[in-house]
């Protein structure tokens, strides 16, 4: 049976992975931070809460890295922990810097002194381009961060290549764009969008308060996105890849979509300067065409019925408190 070390196991992303590894056979180890324990709330949604075993593992300790791969001996590791949020690194930069940059080093140092054979993933995103001239994105688009949170993915990125570089580790990055699920944190758009238009709905807010929806998105379904991590670890090398949809959405078309949805009149939108970000990506949309010949990673999901899944499982959690 493979062991498999998921960071950020606590997450969205790290939820999904782990019952996908667990389906697979997979003994899972999720590595967490001490206070982590009011944070498995997915975990146990999705059922599989006993079937894990949970670590203490501070990432930016190389020593307790060390001990814990030492204690395991995991065949994969999955780095998905991270400071995610682009708002929160402009109020926290330091904080995004030093834990997203850290922990993948630690790990891929841990892995360089231990055992080369170790396989490792790291969550890139699609933040890292930045401000683009030329759509789509590719894997060898130029990169022009426009927040903290990118500049702190794209250092990780390049860790991460350098290690496979350097010391024939075979390191893999998923550089992912934006992608959704009921299990979203709570101040991400999406979430804020069907949470919010629910209250709405059932009398419990007046209006929505937004940034700026005059920009465009790649979306995507996280449960699908997740199996995209496990095939690259399957490759026959450590790699690259991008992961999207390969179209772009206006917020706004969201937003209108979602309300229309709900029976709440557009009036109830309201653009807040306030929430505007220093600097933001105008439009962004990847294509998918290396993973889908190296890998063979399939995405054939329509945004909308994405969109109308998210919002049907958000109400059924709603109705029931
Ligand atoms: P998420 O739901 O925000 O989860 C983040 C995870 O990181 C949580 O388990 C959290 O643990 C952990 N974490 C945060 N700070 C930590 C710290 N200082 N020490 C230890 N653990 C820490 O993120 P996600 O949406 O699943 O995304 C997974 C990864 O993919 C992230 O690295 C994110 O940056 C990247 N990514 C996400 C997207 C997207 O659209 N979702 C797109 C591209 C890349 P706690 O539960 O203890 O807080």
């Amino acid at each position: 049976m493979p062991t498999a070390f998921i960071t950020g196991v606590t997450g969205q992303d790290g939820a999904y992975l782990s019952r996908l590894l667990l389906n697979k056979g997979y003994k899972v180890v999720g590595l967490v931070r001490s206070n982590s324990s009011q944070n498995l709330y997915r975990l146990r949604y999705l059922g599989i809460l006993d079937k894990l075993e949970m670590v203490e593992c501070d990432l930016k300790d190389l020593s307790q890295v060390i001990k814990v791969i030492m204690a395991y001996n995991p065949d994969e590791i999955y780095n998905l922990a991270a400071q995610s949020s682009v708002a929160l690194s402009f109020q926290q930069p330091i904080g995004t810097l030093d834990f997203n940059i850290n922990s993948v080093t630690n790990l891929l140092e841990a892995i360089r002194i231990l055992d080369k054979k170790i396989k490792f993933y790291q969550a890139s995103t699609s933040e890292m381009f930045g401000r683009v001239d030329e759509l789509p994105i590719t894997e060898n688009t130029h990169v022009h961060p426009l927040s903290p949170y990118a500049i702190s993915k794209i250092t990780g990125h390049h860790i991460c290549i350098n290690y496979r570089e350097s010391y024939g580790i075979f390191a893999s990055s998923g550089i992912l764009f934006n992608h959704e699920s009921y299990l979203r944190s709570n101040g991400f758009f999406m979430k804020k969008l069907m949470r919010g238009a629910l209250d709405i709905q059932h009398g419990k807010k007046e209006i929505l308060e937004f940034g700026n929806l005059d920009i465009k998105r790649d979306f995507g379904y996280s449960e699908k996105y997740v199996e995209a991590m496990w095939m690259m670890l399957q490759y026959k090398e450590g790699d690259d890849f991008i992961i999207s949809s390969g179209k772009s959405v206006f917020l706004r078309d969201i937003v209108k979509y979602v309300f229309k949805k709900c029976g709440i009149p557009e009036n109830k939108i309201i653009i807040n300067q306030s929430l505007f970000r220093p600097t933001e990506i105008k439009d962004i949309y990847g294509t998918n065409q290396k993973a889908r010949e190296l890998l063979n990673w399939n995405y054939d999901m329509d945004f909308f019925n994405v969109l109308d899944k998210l919002l049907e499982e958000e109400a059924a959690n709603y109705e029931k408190g």
